[in-house]
């Protein structure tokens, strides 16, 4: 039955969401992005400004080589490749022999300047993960903007040329993301399997495409998707939708309890929503955190308890959800 009234999220847990070691370093390089989709969770766009400044790319790097607990730097925004940070953070990563993932929107190879992108990544066994919220055109480019379906098509079969998919150090994975509801008709994210046949079924037999994996991604109510709820009035409903949802499976296998998630500007977060959200991470005595702070301890762990608030119920709902897709 769906509940009348939000319960705050950390009711819902047995017990509070504590932090494993940090494992993930995920930095998200700023605002700027040539698209600007409908449910863009960062509001991310080609006006915008704020991106990673040097100094705080320097400091990155310094956390990179200091801490071998770090296995994966993962590299978002925007769209990452477009701040100057990129490439000095990937070789510093791929140098102390940690895997690289970058959150890259395909399109972005298409832009002056950016068409070396895919044979650099290639050459520095980068694993891209991309969003293509469906394998039709038209869903695609009503999300995304005219013209994005066929830049990704060209992307993607260009990453194939380059081995992507094919061989064992070179994933490309694909990202699904539901159509933002009209109507209070909510449906969860569909089977990540099943879906996920449909798609190398379809990208094959139309493009000749291949690709490593599939995730499907629960639309949480941040950025512009909180914007559009609210502005069709489906807000509560949606969050009400998500905890009638609920799956306390899911709770051990959420994403913050390995990952810090660093802003533009060095500031600490459990995830990339909290960041959006600007709900910072906290040490042991409430502080919140920056990356100089942490290099000044020594030490990542220094969070026991992930900030959890209402959206939670999106990384919660059925399978689960998460930047690597269901959870369970
Ligand atoms: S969803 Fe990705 S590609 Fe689209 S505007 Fe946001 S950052 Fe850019
Ligand atoms: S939004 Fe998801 S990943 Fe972020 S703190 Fe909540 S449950 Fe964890």
């Amino acid at each position: 039955m769906i509940p009348t009234a939000i319960t705050p999220f950390k009711q819902k847990l047995s017990s509070p969401l504590s932090k494993n070691q940090i494992t993930v370093l995920q930095i998200n390089l700023g605002k700027r992005c040539n698209l600007a989709c409908k449910h863009c969770h960062v509001e991310a766009g080609p006006k915008r400004t704020e991106e990673l400044s040097p100094e705080i790319c320097q400091q990155l790097i310094e956390i990179i080589q200091r801490f071998p607990q770090i296995q994966i730097v993962d590299l978002t925004g925007g769209a990452p490749e477009m701040n100057y940070g990129f490439k000095p953070l990937v070789e510093t990563a791929r140098a102390t022999g940690k895997q690289v993932i970058v959150r890259s929107n395909l399109t972005i190879y298409f832009e002056d300047g950016f068409s070396d992108l895919p044979e650099y990544f290639a050459k520095h066994k980068i694993r891209v993960i991309a969003s293509l919220p469906c394998y039709l055109l038209d869903n695609v480019d009503q999300m995304r903007g005219a013209g994005v379906y066929d830049d990704s098509m060209k992307a993607l079969q260009l990453l194939n040329q380059l081995g992507y998919g094919k061989e064992s150090d070179l994933s490309v994975d694909l990202v699904y993301n539901p159509q933002l509801p009209k109507d209070n008709q909510f449906s969860l994210t569909p089977n990540q399997t099943k879906l996920e046949r449909d798609y190398k079924q379809y990208l094959q037999e139309h493009f000749g495409i291949v690709f490593n994996n599939l995730y499907t991604i629960t639309n949480l109510p941040v950025g512009r998707t909180k914007l559009y709820l609210e502005r069709k009035k489906l807000y509560t409903p949606y969050l009400q939708f998500l905890e009638s949802h609920f799956n306390t499976g899911t709770v051990e296998h959420l994403m913050c309890r390995d990952e810090i998630s660093i802003d533009y500007l060095g500031y600490v977060y459990d995830c990339d929503f909290n960041q959006m959200m600007n709900v910072p991470a906290k040490n042991h005595d409430g502080e919140n955190l920056t990356v100089a702070k942490l290099l000044e301890a020594g030490c990542l762990d220094l969070i026991d308890e992930v900030q959890t608030a209402a959206y939670c119920y999106g990384c919660t709902a059925g399978g689960g959800s998460s930047c690597g897709g269901a959870l369970v």
